[in-house]
Parts: C-alpha cells; sequence; structure tokens
C-alpha cells in the first residue's frame, strides 16, 4: 500500500486542514536489534495543515518494535509513540529537513514515517534496566540463574587463591 496522499484541494485552499489516519506496513525498517516486522503495520493519526511554506503535518505516529536485548539477546516488543512535525514544500533540497510536495500536489508520508522510526530505534535496547545478561564463559542467561560458574575473579587477585589453595 501507499502513503502518498493527495493534497490538491488541501493547497487549493490556504488555511485549511485534513486528517489523515493511516495503519500501513513500511517494509525494510530495521538495524542490528531493532525491527519493525515487514507486516505490522504503523499507526498514524496526522494533521495536514496547509501553511504559509507548505503542508505542515502534524501528530502522533506509533509502532511496536521487535528489540534483542543487547546483554541477553531475548526478542521482546514494546510499542512506541513518536510525535512528529515535519513541513513539506515544493522545492525541497536534498539535505533539508523538509520533504517535498509533489509538483502534482501529492505527498507521500512514507519516507517521513521511515525516518522518525528507524532514527528513534534504541542503539542498546535492554529487555529490563536491570539485565544480567549471558555468563561470558558457559553462556547462560544469568536472569534466568541458568548459570553454575563460580563468580568471576579480578586477574589481580588470582595470584592470591593460588596462594591459598598452597596453603592447604
Ligand atoms: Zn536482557
Ligand atoms: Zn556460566
Amino acid at each position: 500500500m501507499s502513503m502518498v496522499i493527495d493534497v490538491r484541494d488541501l493547497v487549493a485552499q490556504p488555511g485549511s486542514s485534513r486528517a489523515v489516519r493511516l495503519d500501513e506496513a513500511v517494509p525494510g525498517m530495521a538495524t542490528q536489534l531493532v525491527s519493525v516486522p515487514d507486516d505490522r503495520p504503523v499507526g498514524a493519526d496526522l494533521l495536514l495543515e496547509n501553511v504559509v511554506d507548505g503542508v505542515l503535518v502534524t501528530g502522533p505516529v506509533s509502532v511496536v518494535m521487535n528489540l534483542s536485548c543487547a546483554r541477553c539477546l531475548k526478542s521482546f516488543d514494546r510499542g512506541f509513540t513518536f510525535e512528529v512535525q515535519e513541513l513539506f514544500v515544493p522545492e525541497a533540497n536534498p539535505g533539508d529537513d523538509q520533504y517535498p510536495l509533489g509538483e502534482e500536489g501529492h505527498l507521500d508520508l512514507e519516507p517521513m514515517i521511515r525516518d522518525v522510526v528507524v532514527l528513534a530505534m534504541p542503539f542498546a535496547p535492554l529487555c529490563r534496566p536491570d539485565c544480567q545478561g549471558l555468563c561470558a564463559r558457559c553462556g547462560g542467561d544469568r536472569n534466568l540463574g541458568e548459570c553454575a560458574c563460580p563468580p568471576e575473579v579480578d586477574v589481580r587477585w588470582a595470584p592470591l587463591l593460588d596462594l591459598k589453595l598452597d596453603e592447604n
């Protein structure tokens, strides 16, 4: 499905506005640890307003991301809502922080949605703030108490441990 909106009526009438609801999948949004599954829709409740410079798009964009915990690698879903406020202008240049308003009076919301979601993807998601992660030696999930390895010993203390063992 397309997120291209016909705004000819809006552009023809200064000061007018229109509400647009979207519930569309946006394929290919993923980073190393975070993705939005290709069949999972992104919701948006947007207000399109004819302003002096172009069309101003504001409102919430909601998405459920699938994240992999950066410490224990567990996969989990989390919902996010972002407030967007973006201007679509007739002559947007690449590198501008504005989006293009097509000559035919159409604007494509998909690049904006893609930008806001992908740029907000957490770099190092955690399944919970105090995630214990995986044991570096056996790979067991320390959140589940699966690991039976003895506590890590600081290498600087290892010679002292050896001394104790020798005494016995
Ligand atoms: Zn975790
Ligand atoms: Zn272990």
